[in-house]
């Protein structure tokens, strides 16, 4: 493993939020003592339903979202910064070095600034550059990167379809010359011909630019065709975490199991309902003992409603949190084939 750009321990993101009928505070606890590394130059695909707290791990990740207990330290080739004292100059420094790509190309660009001003901007707020020469340039290069055409700076992002915005947000990213990027659903409003144009480039900047990437989905077709390893996250930990070949193989946990099951097969013979995820998510504000997943999990047994599971190694590189995995083979043929050297492993 080479050395990790971001380095979260026991990390914890919770709320206070109002007062209830009785009178007492409600504690939401959104991340609930998670630790991963996120190797330098690796694309780490995030995934798990929606309300599993995918978006606040990767917030808190870029110092946007309050940590509020454990760690999370960063580092790079110059610098490394504790994510829960930084502020000030090191905030600063940090933000250039964290970017964030949203998911809404058309919410996330303001209509009355030109394409240039709008990548542009980050340069300017942080004092990045010493003139506007140096600015455009700068400018430039990254649209240049980014396969926008260079006679299409002037205009304004109403005039471009959602595959050419979403190029103009990740320009807008990448400007300031990141080292950890954290993509939030970034291919999930764009059309299927599209996700994949957008993916590629990703990948490309990855690979040309050694750019670590977080890649927050909740689609795991679109993860195994782009990502390196994947963390399964549910209810605010994480039940499993593997190289991206070996979770797709075999999946070891009931949760990430299910996940997979609603992955269409492209065997036709394939039945796979027996691992149909039911019912609902719990409410952070109020989740089950033991291990979270019990409500919903068919195999759950009584320890399982009192006892944490741990994540544990079972394999090199893939943990999981399940205090019965031994007893289970979720293995299967893909339904989606994992990518590149990660493939061929
Ligand atoms: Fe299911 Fe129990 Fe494993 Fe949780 S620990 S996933 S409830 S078998």
């Amino acid at each position: 493993m080479t050395d990790p750009v971001i380095s979260a321990r026991d990390l914890t993101v919770s709320y206070t939020l109002g007062r209830g009928l009785l009178g007492a505070k409600t504690q939401l606890h959104a991340v609930d003592g998670i630790s991963l590394d996120i190797e330098k130059g690796s694309f780490f695909g995030l995934v798990g339903e929606s309300g599993s707290g995918k978006t606040t791990l990767g917030r808190a990740l870029l110092k946007a979202a309050p940590i509020t207990g454990g760690s999370v330290e960063y580092r790079d080739e110059e610098v490394s910064h504790d994510l829960r004292d930084l502020s000030g100059a090191a905030l600063k420094d940090y933000r250039k070095r964290a970017q964030l790509i949203f998911q809404d190309p058309y919410a996330a660009l303001s209509p009355r600034m030109t394409v240039r001003d709008i990548i542009a901007e980050p340069l300017e707020v942080m004092g990045l550059t010493k003139s506007r020469a140096e600015t455009d340039e700068r400018v430039r290069e990254i649209a240049g990167r980014c396969r926008l055409n260079l006679e299409h700076l002037r205009r304004f992002p109403h005039a471009f379809s959602g595959g050419q915005r979403q190029r103009i947000s990740i320009a807008r990213a990448l400007v300031s010359g990141p080292r950890f990027i954290v993509a939030d659903e970034s291919v999930a409003a764009l059309d299927v011909s599209i996700q994949a144009d957008v993916l590629n480039l990703l990948r490309a900047i990855q690979q040309d630019m050694g750019i670590s990437f977080l890649f927050i989905s909740h689609d795991l077709s679109v993860v195994a065709h782009t990502c390196d390893h994947v963390a399964v996250m549910y209810l605010g930990r994480l039940v499993e975490t593997a190289p991206t070949r070996s979770l797709f193989a075999r999946p070891l946990h009931p949760y990430t199991s299910a996940l997979l099951s609603a992955i269409p097969s492209l065997d036709p013979d394939e039945t796979s309902q027996a691992d149909k995820l039911e019912g609902e998510i719990p409410s952070p504000t109020a989740p089950p003992p033991g291990c979270k997943f019990h409500t919903r999990c068919r195999f759950a047994r009584d320890a399982c409603k009192r006892d944490v599971p741990q994540l544990r190694e079972l394999a090199p590189g893939h943990r999981v949190a399940c205090h019965f995995t031994e007893e289970f083979d979720f293995s299967r043929a893909p339904a989606v084939a994992p990518r590149r050297a990660d493939a061929t492993a």
